[in-house]
């Protein structure tokens, strides 16, 4: 508990903003990380200098460790960029001291990476100086590849001490730029999560009807539309409509005529085969679309639906009641538009209106 507690505070202390509005308040916490990174590391080196009785080597390590203390508690005293450039000026320095003096297999100026990554994440607005650092990095790396190639180290260090040298600054290099990647990596991924759930949930209200939950009419001319352009089965539509709803709203009040509307789109996703496109194509008008489905096919599924609904017993209150509908149904020809196709649909359904309702006209 009291080591959670500690690492609870650490946590807090490291993430203590500067106040700085021009910089992202993630920077800070990359550069006292990485000033906490470079501690720990020359303190590794200084013990490891130390082990291979390299008593100046290890000397040099303490001064660095105590450089980047210093560093630390400035960066609590100074803003933002002004940490951030010390750091980076010390871990330059550190490059070129330890490549002229323990030469290139050390690996140390991989650390170049580390600064080319995080000044990306800098001062957003200042595009130019970083192109600029990024030049002046990599020509600094090739200058310091040549140097060595050319010069041999001022200090020739054991084997054993050069491949350990090698392997804690391939540690550290590794550990600063996944830190660097997670820090600025989580909140954007997280952002862009809840943007894309956002966009969803924004296109289902695009293209749901609220109270029944089927789909609107511009999602269902959207579906048509791709529909008609490629068919690959036998297509069917039906317009149906409630009978005499306006009864029922009259009657009942217009609160029970919604739940009638949400029962019979229930009804609708329950009864018609998992394929079908059921929509609400208005008011009490319910546009079906049997993509795989011949005429007669189609005609069998609405039958069962049409009974199904008109068995239903709605609790009205005063008296209990029921609904029938009327189907106009349409086998798609291959041939007409979904202007025609909806009209033909429009015209059957009204002669089934005429001709007494609750039935299919196909
Ligand atoms: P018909 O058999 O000829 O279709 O008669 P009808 O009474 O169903 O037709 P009409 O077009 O005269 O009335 C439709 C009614 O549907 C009128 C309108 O108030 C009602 N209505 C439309 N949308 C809703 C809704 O969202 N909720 C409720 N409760 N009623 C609605
Ligand atoms: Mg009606
Ligand atoms: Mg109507």
């Amino acid at each position: 508990m009291k080591e959670t507690n500690v690492l609870h505070n650490l946590y807090q202390k490291i993430c203590k903003d500067t106040g700085e509005r021009n910089e992202s308040p993630k920077l800070i916490v990359v550069v006292r990380l990485l000033i906490l990174t470079m501690i720990v590391y020359s303190l590794v080196n200084s013990g490891l200098f130390l082990f291979f009785s390299n008593i100046s080597g290890m000397g040099i390590c303490l001064l660095s460790t105590a450089l980047f203390v210093a560093i630390f508690i400035l960066s609590y005293r100074r803003g933002t960029f002004v940490s951030f450039c010390i750091l980076n000026v010390s871990v330059l320095v550190w490059i070129l001291f330890n490549n002229v003096m323990f030469g290139w297999n050390i690996g140390v100026q991989h650390f170049i990476i580390v600064l080319l990554v995080s000044c990306f994440f800098a001062k957003y607005r200042h595009e130019a100086a970083k192109v600029v650092y990024v030049f002046a990095l990599c020509a600094l790396r090739l200058s310091l590849f040549f140097y060595c190639r050319a010069n041999a180290p001022e200090v020739v260090l054991a084997d054993e001490l050069n491949n350990t040298l090698q392997l804690v600054n391939t540690v550290a290099i590794f550990w600063s730029l996944s830190m660097i990647a997670y820090i600025f990596s989580t909140d954007t991924q997280a952002l862009e999560g809840k943007l894309i759930e956002y966009n969803e949930q924004l296109q289902r209200q695009a293209s749901i009807d609220p109270l029944t939950g089927l789909y609107n009419r511009r999602r269902t001319m959207e579906y048509l539309d791709k529909l008609l352009k490629a068919p690959e089965y036998q297509i069917s539509f039906c317009i149906c409509d409630i009978d005499f709803f306006k009864r029922v709203n009259d009657t009942y009040g217009h609160d029970i005529g919604d739940v009638v509307l949400k029962k019979i789109a229930e009804t609708f996703r329950k009864e018609l085969p998992p394929d079908t496109f059921v929509s609400r194509w208005g008011g009490e008008e319910f546009l079906l679309i049997f993509p795989k489905l011949n005429g007669d096919e189609a005609n069998m599924a609405l039958e069962t639906l049409r009974r199904k609904i008109k068995a239903i017993v709605f609790d009205g209150g005063s008296a209990a009641f029921s609904v029938s509908l009327t189907f106009g149904l349409v086998e798609y020809d291959f041939s007409s538009d979904m202007d025609t196709l909806i009209k033909q649909a429009d015209e059957k359904l009204y002669l089934g209106k005429e001709s007494g309702r609750d039935r299919i006209i196909f």
